[in-house]
């Protein structure tokens, strides 16, 4: 037992049939209206045309007293008609209920000794015994249930079920089911060949299900230890958990592994799976949605609610109590799933950036979740194998549409890297390159360049007085002119150039495949470029200089050494030297180094 839903069990899905599945759901409703209808007294089924289903409108019920009743006892209490007609296809009755007789006839005309087999596909039922009376004569008692050892039981299978070939005329089938846990009691009838398709359908679409959580869950648990983000690890443990519970309360575990743990192990280690899967699926919804920064009420609401319930069970576990922490763990279940909401929704009201996928998937969850619960309750939904297995595509879906939210979490965070980078590496008043900039450029071509034995040039510039307009007109003016002169810079710059701020007034071009020569002419259409600049104030247009110093190489060579021993930071020294040369010749020109 697991959700409220997790009674809910078996049965196909055909995943590759979800219209499918939409106009049967609206069938099924019909039919089930239909029978509903006529399902007083209608409590025989004929073995003619009743091949494989659920039988739950045959079967009439009533819970004991107090002592445990015998057959005779029973069959009186069913003759007397105080008993309850089923009104949906699963008869379920609660936690910690009575135990239940239930009661249905099977009419078989033929001489044909086909196999029926029935089944009870809820596989935590402690213990279940079915009667079959024909013609008034007890003619087989069947034992089973997970108290029974499981070599005992009467088919090797991971719940209740045996074969029979029906004698010709009317046999009554008694059924009584005891049980701590839920008492979800989906019975079965099926042809043995039915049943035995229905097995191999069952394990491919589990297979589909739990594979593709599995691989999410897998996936997730590895980048988690790569990347060490508490989301990746929380959300890997929510998804094991939810399979490992999965397979519990379908009873894969414990046929598998703990086949014969006794009668109350299965039900311990579903709540605790359960437990287990809330937890994490909670702390992950924490983690990334952050709820923490602007619903902080809610998200401790939601922190001690997984430390308050867990602990309560294990009070629960330690006092051998189990019917008070399945109540709790269900409690916890149903909490799970408004609070997933709750979160999406005051994630969306704060705008955070996956709200509305999150809400969507929770949704889903959630509606998937509430069908089935509502179909093994016997209630609106009706009862059939899509409705009963909704609850597991329901996750499937809600994995999927989650993994989504982290794939494009780690996308964001990949986008907030690139655009840190880039502004490490850029001036944020020019927009130019800076130094750091420049030289993560430059390096890789000078390298090249120095190979090939090609030329390369640099040209230093320094506006003219730039102290003394800063102090006329004010800082924010200043950076206006630097604003200007840099555009006017990027805008002369020709194609493979270049430019970057080098300080405060002081811009850089680096210039490949150009000796010193051509780079002289480029500086000097930059420098009267510069010169026509012309910048507002209130009253008057402002116009300004610079002064350019530029070292070049000639045939590769930079004056007569080659430019493998002269590096690029010794060109620039260079071009600086050539500028300053152009300062103290009076400003507003072109230098260059001396070859
Ligand atoms: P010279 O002609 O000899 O180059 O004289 P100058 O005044 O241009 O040179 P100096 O180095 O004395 O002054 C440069 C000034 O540039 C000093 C500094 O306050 C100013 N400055 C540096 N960075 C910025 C900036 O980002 N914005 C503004 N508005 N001013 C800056
Ligand atoms: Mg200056
Ligand atoms: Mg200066």
């Amino acid at each position: 037992m697991s959700h409220l839903s997790n009674v809910v069990a078996y049965n196909r899905i055909s995943l590759t049939n979800i219209i499918n599945l939409l106009a049967l759901y609206l069938v099924n409703i019909a039919i089930f209206l239909l029978l509903f209808s006529h399902s007083v007294n209608a409590n025989t089924i004929n073995t003619s045309e009743f091949k494989d289903g659920v039988p739950g409108k045959y079967i009439v019920y009533f819970q004991e007293n107090n002592a445990q009743l015998s057959l005779k006892q029973a069959q009186q209490v069913f003759s007397s008609n105080q008993v309850k007609q089923a009104n949906s296809n699963s008869i379920s009755l609660g936690i910690g209920t009575a135990p239940a007789w239930l009661k249905f006839s099977v009419k078989h005309d033929g001489v044909s000794k086909e196999l029926y087999r029935l089944s009870v596909e809820t596989p935590w039922l402690d213990h279940i015994d079915t009667w079959l009376v024909h013609d008034g004569i007890l003619i087989k008692h069947v034992i089973g249930g997970d108290a029974i050892p499981f070599k005992q039981r009467p088919m090797q299978y991971r719940f209740y079920a045996f074969e029979h070939a029906f004698d010709q005329g009317i046999t009554d089938v008694y059924i009584r089911v005891e049980s701590l846990g839920p008492m979800a009691i989906p019975v079965r009838l099926s042809t043995r060949e039915n049943a035995i398709k229905r097995d191999i359908a069952a394990g491919y679409q589990y297979g589909v299900l739990w594979g593709i959580m599995s691989a999410l869950a897998l996936y997730n648990l590895v980048l988690f230890i790569f990347i060490r983000q508490k989301e990746y690890g929380l959300y890997g443990l929510y998804l094991i958990g939810f399979v490992l519970n999965s397979l519990s309360y379908t009873g894969h575990i414990h046929t598998v592994i703990t086949a014969d743990a006794g009668a109350y192990f299965q039900d311990w280690l579903d709540i605790t799976l359960m437990l287990t899967y809330s937890v994490a699926g909670l702390h992950f919804a924490r983690y990334l949605l952050n709820t923490r920064a602007y619903a902080p009420k809610l998200d401790s609401t939601v922190k001690w609610i997984t430390i308050i319930i867990p602990t309560a069970m294990l009070l629960g576990f330690v006092r051998d109590q189990l019917v008070f922490s399945t109540i709790l763990a269900f409690i916890l279940n149903c909490g799970f799933v408004t609070l997933f909401i709750a979160m999406g929704l005051s994630a969306l009201k704060a705008q955070q950036p996956f709200a509305v996928i999150f809400i969507l998937s929770s949704l889903t969850a959630a509606i998937c979740i509430t069908v089935s619960t509502l179909a093994v309750a016997g209630f609106l939904v009706p009862y059939n194998d899509y409705t009963f297995k909704a609850i597991e595509v329901g996750m499937a879906f809600e994995a999927i549409l989650l993994a989504v939210i982290l794939a494009r979490q780690f996308r964001m965070a990949k986008l907030d890297k690139v655009i840190a980078e880039s502004f490490a590496r850029t001036d944020s008043l020019t927009g130019l390159n800076n130094r750091r900039g420049f030289n993560q450029v430059t390096d890789p071509i000078w390298n090249n360049i120095v190979r090939e034995k090609r030329d390369v040039s640099i040209v230093l510039i320094d506006i003219d007085s730039f102290k003394t307009i800063n102090d006329t007109f004010g800082h924010a003016y200043g950076d206006q002119v630097l604003i200007e002169v840099a555009k006017c810079i990027k805008a002369t710059a020709r194609e493979g150039d270049v430019p970057a701020r080098w300080g405060g007034e002081e811009f850089i071009i680096f210039l490949p495949e150009t000796n010193q020569r051509k780079a002289l002419i480029q500086a000097e259409r930059v420098r009267s470029e510069i010169e026509k600049i012309q910048i507002m104030t209130d009253t008057l247009a402002i116009t300004l200089t610079a002064s350019f110093g530029v070292a070049g190489s000639e045939n590769g060579l930079i004056g007569n050494k080659t430019m493998a021993v002269v590096e690029q930071e010794k060109l620039i020294n260079s071009a600086d030297i050539a500028l300053y040369t152009a300062k103290s010749k009076g400003k507003n020109r072109v230098c260059a180094m001396s070859l």
